[in-house]
């Protein structure tokens, strides 16, 4: 009997096994929902978010600044129009800007529900540095980085239960702390690597992302709350990293943009 009861251990935890395999995608990240959860969890997500009187106050109206947003979904169309989006048609890729000139930051749900704050915005100085940014925002939507932060911060039992448990409530409620939301290394690594391949095919300088640590390292600013900052590679180790990748598609120099990108920028309010 004992030995049975083992071999049920045994078995249960190998069905386990190659039940976490099969949730791993093609990039060996783990993913225990489908494309449809991350949908409607980015929905659940952003909606909550802006259920928040001030956030929702602080969000640009498109209304009435079309030109703001006509200039930030060129640049993500840019991304999406080279084909390399794994989820281009079934993610959203909606913009909000953020009226904060305090906080240094963007982030992107599940799903694609994309945040940038005019802080920013204004930080950066030319428009191949937020075209770097944004690529690495939308690819931890693509790559699906939001599961492995979440299992890595509330545990993989705590999802399953979720997951299993049909209380989406409470994946919603974890969810929409994606604002602090660490990701791990190896997913700050990915998100900068498919930065630079997205950008690589458009007319972008497709190191974009390498001139915004670069900023960062000149100003001391080396760690803190943003997004990008929050896990370690450093951002020495980032520019490199950037760098390299850059050099082994073929190193083709791209544009900045930088005098269009300071009118954008002197328009913003
Ligand atoms: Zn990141």
């Amino acid at each position: 009997m004992k030995l049975k009861i083992k071999h049920l251990v045994i078995v249960g935890f190998a069905a386990g096994l190659v039940f976490l395999q099969s949730c791993k995608d093609e990039d060996g990240n783990i993913n225990i929902f489908s494309i449809q959860d991350d949908i409607a969890l980015g929905a659940q997500v952003s909606a909550e978010l802006e259920s928040d009187p001030t956030f929702k106050n602080s969000i640009i109206d498109s209304a009435q600044r079309p030109d703001i947003y006509k200039y930030v979904y060129g640049l993500r169309d840019s991304i999406l129009n080279t084909g390399l989006v794994r989820y281009k048609n079934e993610f959203q890729w909606r913009i909000r800007v953020i009226k904060d000139d305090s906080t240094l930051n963007a982030f992107c749900t599940p799903g694609g529900y994309i945040y940038v704050y005019t802080a920013l915005i204004k930080f950066l100085e030319s428009e191949d540095q937020l075209a770097g940014v944004m690529g690495h925002e939308m690819a931890h939507a693509d790559k699906r980085h939001s599961t492995d932060a979440m299992t890595r911060q509330y545990g993989l039992q705590v999802l399953f239960d979720i997951v299993f448990g049909q209380d989406k409530g409470q994946l919603v409620r974890i969810a929409a702390n994606i604002k602090e939301l660490s990701y791990s290394r190896k997913n700050e690594s990915e998100a900068d690597e498919y930065s630079v391949i997205w950008l690589y095919p458009t007319s972008y300088n497709a190191k974009g992302a390498a001139g915004f640590f670069e900023k960062l390292i000149q100003l001391g600013q080396t760690g803190g709350n943003p997004e990008f900052l929050s896990t370690h590679p450093n951002p020495d180790n980032r520019v490199q990293a950037i760098t390299d990748k850059w050099q082994t598609l073929g190193g083709k120099t791209g544009n900045t943009y930088q005098s269009r990108y300071t009118t954008f920028k002197n328009s913003l309010p």
